[in-house]
């Protein structure tokens, strides 16, 4: 049984990294937060003890290490994007992995840098890219791969999701702490699309807003046009009527990907690939954070070339 801690446990995410440290037969001995309102770590580990102050939570683990023996094994990351790089470094200084939710970081340079860290510590870093375990992606990946070398595939993507006003108030809407849409929400796709695809050959960006995003991108093995939004207002009619606020859709030379369901348990399945040696490392999120990071600083070209029909709203 591995000891875990959990930094971030008051948020959205965390509950299914409890989940996660639960169903591999794990345990979770510490969690931090600066928000107190953790009740739900009853639901999972209520021996856990819990801190809102990083020195107490350090201290805490310092002294189970050197007075009770117990070692600290993986700590476990649901924190704020623009967190992930210190809490990384927390972790691997504390002499445990890191499992860290996406965008591992918001620029290429920080993986280098959390490389070298790992070097000297021994110690690893590893990414929640929890699509990259999605049957209907891995049979997908399966497809491109059996067909022939020089077929480049036609890709539509369009992620139209709604979000509140508390969103532009919280760090989600906060460009330095979050990255924008494309790195907050685009991260799981362009991951999925470049593990898939291949190599990128192009990267333009059409449209950047507070509220939706918008380009092109070119794999060795992929055409992708990409709309993603979080204001209702774009969400087709048909959708709205059927009460739903989400819609995603992505389609490989015209056809419909279905991929509706299937993403239950799928932090479990990640957590059962870091355990046996197998996990997401900083390598395999390089190429996804490469690409967010060149949308968020790509001006903006408007509507020209190969883009989405969605970016005309
Ligand atoms: P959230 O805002 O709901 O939760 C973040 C938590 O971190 C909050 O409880 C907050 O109090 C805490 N926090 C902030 N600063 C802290 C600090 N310095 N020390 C300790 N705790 C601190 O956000 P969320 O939606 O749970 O997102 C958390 C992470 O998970 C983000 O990186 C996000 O991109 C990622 N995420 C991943 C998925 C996925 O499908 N894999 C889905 C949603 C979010």
């Amino acid at each position: 049984m591995k000891n875990f801690a959990l930094i971030g446990a008051a948020g959205y995410i965390a509950p299914r990294h409890l989940k996660a440290i639960k169903d591999t037969n794990n345990e979770l001995i510490a969690a931090l937060d600066r928000f107190d309102s953790v009740g739900i770590m009853d639901s999972y580990f209520p021996d856990a003890d819990f801190f809102v102050e990083p020195e107490r939570f350090d201290r805490h683990l310092e002294k189970l290490k050197y007075d009770k023996g117990i070692e600290l094994d993986y700590v476990s990351i649901c924190t704020p994007n623009y967190l992930h790089d210190s809490h990384i470094r927390m972790a691997l200084r504390r002499g445990a992995d890191a499992i860290c939710e996406k965008p591992l970081v918001l620029n290429p340079w920080n993986l280098d840098a959390l490389q070298k860290m790992e070097q000297e510590s021994g110690k690893r870093v590893w990414n929640i890219l929890q699509l990259r375990l999605h049957q209907s992606i891995i049979d997908l990946k399966k497809k491109v791969e059996a067909a022939p070398k020089d077929k480049v595939f036609d890709v539509d993507l369009t992620y139209l999701t709604s979000r509140g006003n508390w969103y532009y108030t919280s760090w989600k809407g906060d460009f330095s702490k979050s990255g924008g849409i494309a790195t907050n929400i685009g991260v799981h796709f362009y991951d999925m699309l470049s593990w898939i695809f291949g190599d990128v050959k192009q990267n333009v960006v059409h449209v950047q807003t507070h509220d939706r995003s918008a380009g092109y991108l070119e794999f060795e093995r992929a055409r992708v046009r990409w709309f993603l939004s979080i204001n209702y207002d774009v969400i087709p009619e048909e959708i709205k009527a059927i009460g739903q606020r989400t819609y995603r859709s992505i389609t490989i030379e015209g056809e419909e990907l279905e991929f509706s369901g299937g993403f239950t348990d799928l932090h479990t399945r990640v957590y059962e690939g870091v355990l046996d040696g197998n996990g997401f490392s900083l390598e395999d999120a390089r190429q996804a954070i490469e690409i967010v990071h060149d949308i968020r600083n790509a001006t903006p070209i408007g509507l020209k070339g190969e883009f989405h029909p969605f970016a005309k709203i």
